[in-house]
């Protein structure tokens, strides 16, 4: 008898977004005239970029052809983009890597939730609260966590870090707090005294999702020196790094000193350069990244990933990388950016017009979401029914992405000018804030 894998019994029953889809479902058979806005999912309007229309033609021709056909490539992904990456993404910002220190993936979805496979069972982690749910759920269903506690909204012997108000959303080091935490045995060796403190993994997403917000370089050198002081390592998720715009925020971790040694990093060009659908990502772990077997021995990460890669993926398709390596030639880097800034502008239009509202906002400077403060205490969920039924606006609710998101919503900046314009003012004329 083929037994199922039971911690997928731990997941709660329903998906956040399956959620909200259902609810808007049922308000629009109501309500069959009502012009719905949608500021909730966060996917891209815009389409790609012409540069990155051209090279996908090119690469479809090249695949009709016998001479330039290509059937598997590399598993790491060609040499032509891995290339462009680390001159474009890196060197510029003064980092060097190695090629074989790059891979392909087809989108950081991908490769956030199969990192875990290659750390120990009985691994601790830490995630933001609240977060992107795909680092917690992944490790769920890897049975890296206990069971889900329906009134608190968290799993067992998960590390949460609660980002809120006081601490600007800011996933801090976990110190004191995590003694009140009860803790599974750790992989990693620990020294004595930090054994309290530790944990192995912690995941990072700067800029925030759904936060908005963003870690300063001296808020990273924290984690980095607690990652070197714990023998922890950093899993940092810079999918929306296009979208800085303050210079004190790091586009890559390993702009902070310290980062080669401790730090993987994970890219998309799912919103940097409108691939959601299109499907193109890459990770980079530097060889000097270590973990430790049960013997305590040293082994660099960077083999071992590639030694999953090699194992279970088969390449991101020729015709993908060719439409990613567009996106760094001078045409495609003026046109992403242009697609950027429409959003980054739509960003600011919700972040000033709901602050003209009354409303604390939160985001929307280095990043595409804003968060937004629900009124007079409301919860989450009632404020997004709230919206829904009298705007016509489909948010996000905060409290789907962990309890300490209660409180608020997240609205993305990636519908057109119109609708943005159009929802901040319908928003605005509730006249919900005194
Ligand atoms: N990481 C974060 C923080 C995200 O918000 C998303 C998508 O919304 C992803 C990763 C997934 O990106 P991709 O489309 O490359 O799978």
């Amino acid at each position: 008898m083929a037994h199922i894998n039971e911690n997928y019994l731990k997941l709660p029953g329903n998906y956040l977004f399956a959620t909200i889809a259902k609810k808007v479902a049922d308000f629009s058979q109501k309500n069959p005239n009502a012009n719905i806005i949608r500021l909730g999912i966060g996917d891209v309007t815009r389409p790609l970029a012409p540069a990155v229309i051209e090279a996908m033609h090119k690469a479809v021709d090249e695949m009709g052809k016998a001479e330039t056909f290509r059937g598997y490539g590399p598993e790491q992904g060609y040499e032509f983009l891995i290339n462009k990456i680390i001159e474009w993404d890196y060197e510029t910002r003064g980092i060097h890597l190695d090629t074989d220190e790059v891979f392909i993936g087809d989108g950081a979805k991908t490769d956030v939730a199969c990192i875990q496979e290659i750390f120990d069972k009985n691994m601790t982690f830490a995630v933001a609260d609240p977060v992107y749910p795909v680092y917690l759920d992944s490790n769920v269903m890897a049975g890296h966590t206990g069971e889900f506690i329906d009134l608190k909204g968290v799993y067992k012997d998960v590390v949460y870090l609660p980002c809120t108000e006081e601490n600007g959303f800011k996933a801090e080091p976990p110190k004191d707090r995590i003694e009140s935490m009860e803790l599974k045995n750790c992989c990693f060796p620990v020294p004595a005294n930090k054994k309290k403190e530790h944990v192995d993994l912690v995941y990072l997403c700067n800029p925030s999702n759904p936060t908005g917000t963003a870690m300063s370089k001296e808020e990273l050198a924290a984690w980095i020196s607690y990652a070197k002081e714990t023998n922890a390592i950093l899993l940092y998720d810079s999918a929306y790094e296009s979208y800085i715009t303050e210079p004190n925020i790091p586009h890559s971790i390993y702009e902070v000193e310290g980062a080669k040694d401790v730090a993987i990093e994970f890219r998309s060009y799912s919103k940097s350069a409108g691939f959601t659908g299109t499907r193109c990502s890459y990770v980079v772990v530097p060889k000097t990244v270590l973990a430790y077997t049960a013997k305590n021995n040293a082994i660099s990460l960077n083999q071992f990933w590639n030694r999953r890669q090699c194992t279970c993926f088969n390449g991101t398709p020729y015709i993908i990388q060719r439409a990613a390596e567009a996106v760094y030639s001078e045409k495609g880097r003026n046109q992403c950016k242009a697609d950027v800034d429409y959003y980054m502008e739509n960003a600011h239009i919700i972040r000033d017009g709901l602050q003209a509202a009354g409303y604390t906002v939160y985001g929307a400077t280095n990043s595409p979401y804003a968060w937004v403060k629900t009124p007079a205490n409301m919860k989450s969920w009632d404020f997004f029914d709230l919206l829904l039924e009298k705007a016509h606006v489909v948010t996000t609710p905060g409290s789907g992405f962990g309890p300490h998101g209660e409180g608020f919503l997240r609205l993305t900046a990636f519908g057109t000018r119109e609708n943005t314009i159009e929802a901040v003012h319908r928003i605005a004329d509730l006249k919900l804030i005194k």
